[in-house]
């Protein structure tokens, strides 16, 4: 019998103890590396020139040779404007990547002795940047697909008296509450991957309920044509016989039959109700995609080792740009909106610099 690929050594590649290890001029020479590369090259995030710029080692500050300006190693990236220590910054990364089904707030608080509301925004930022830098390109192939209900039920009211109100006579079912959603996934088959078994790849969008329009718009622009879509019999999904070969398995039935199942995105709803019930019990409509995101990153890279995923967690910081709607948030600036249907989708959601940046140093190492 093969040991099982959590419990071998080679998942375990960091830990919390290297971490709190680092002193903090370590700890930024770890983020500059991250962020550049290994050389004494930076690349100037005003103007963009990549040189030798003079370096203030007091103040751990550059000044660029063409445009004069200042910047620090979190200038233009997601720890922007912070407060915390270069170390705390790594170990909340490092925990949140050990932790398969998330972690609260009020545990990283504990862990790094900071404030309820540090932690809260420090894990949203995190989870936004993740869902910021996602791959969106088209998925092929064997895709699963299926919705996941959230925020539905009616929590029951203190007193007997109006319990009743709350329920349906004619059901005898609680009325759902106006803040259900639906999360979609669409979960690709990995191929030609002898490490990889199910799905590595998941693209997640949130609508009021599993609709026909918002599951063709999704298709249309994740799914190659001539997928095979596999799905249950819910009728949204009829509309894709046109571009797709769909197999659909009757869920009062059976969840697989003659080898037809949607069971990838019944797993990703699993990981994702854990994440969403069990570890963080509520969330706002607001974040609920990013939540959703997070449990598709962590189930699509699980058989990565906790440094792969730190490195690649931490890049993804520093070539982001500061999330508009975490700066600030206690201050009262707040997301306004819901990523509803295709909204999630909007240029302003997706991180053009990562990408960029990506390009960019992939070019410097190919050089070297
Ligand atoms: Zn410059």
């Amino acid at each position: 019998m093969t040991q099982h690929y959590l419990l071998s050594n080679k998942s375990r590649t960091l830990t919390l103890k290297d971490i709190f290890r680092l002193s903090e001029d370590e700890a930024f020479q770890i983020l500059k590396i991250n962020r550049w590369g290994n050389s004494d090259e930076v690349v100037c995030p005003h103007c963009g020139i990549r040189h030798k710029a003079y370096f203030l080692v007091s103040r751990k500050r550059w000044c660029c040779k063409h445009c004069q300006r200042h910047f620090y190693i979190t200038t233009n990236t997601v720890f922007a404007f912070h407060k915390l220590s270069f170390v705390d910054l790594l170990a909340a990364i490092m925990i949140f990547v050990n932790e398969v089904k998330g972690v609260s707030a009020i545990t990283m608080s504990r862990h790094l002795n900071i404030n309820y509301k540090t932690a809260f925004v420090l894990c949203h930022k995190l989870r936004e940047t993740l869902f910021k830098t996602r791959d969106l390109s088209p998925l092929q192939g064997e895709v699963h697909e299926d919705g996941a209900w959230i925020n539905f039920t009616i929590r029951p009211a203190n007193f007997r008296k109006t319990r009743k109100k709350q329920i349906d006579r004619k059901t005898k079912f609680p009325k759902f509450r106006p803040t259900k959603r639906c999360i979609i996934s669409l979960n690709q088959r990995a191929s030609n991957d002898d490490n990889l078994w199910g799905s590595n790849r998941t693209i997640v969008a949130m609508d009021y309920t599993e609709k026909a329009e918002t599951v063709l718009a999704l298709n249309h622009q994740f799914v190659k044509q001539g997928s095979d879509i596999m799905c249950d019999e819910n009728p949204a999904y009829n509309d894709l016989d046109f571009h797709y070969t769909r197999w659909t398995v009757n869920h009062q039935e059976c969840y697989s039959l003659f080898g037809a199942s949607n069971n990838l995105a019944e797993s990703f709803n699993a990981r994702f109700r854990d994440l969403h019930r069990g570890v963080h019990h509520k969330c706002d409509n607001k974040y609920a995609l990013h939540y959703a995101n997070q449990a598709g990153y962590m189930s699509d890279n699980r058989r990565k080792s906790n440094g792969d995923l730190f490195k690649d967690v931490l890049q993804r910081c520093l070539w982001v740009l500061p999330l508009k709607e975490w700066v600030g948030y206690w201050q009262g600036n707040h997301r306004m909106t819901e990523l509803l249907g295709m909204t999630a989708f909007s240029p302003e959601e997706i991180s053009q610099s990562y990408f960029k940046n990506m390009n960019e140093i992939m070019k410097y190492e190919l050089a070297a």
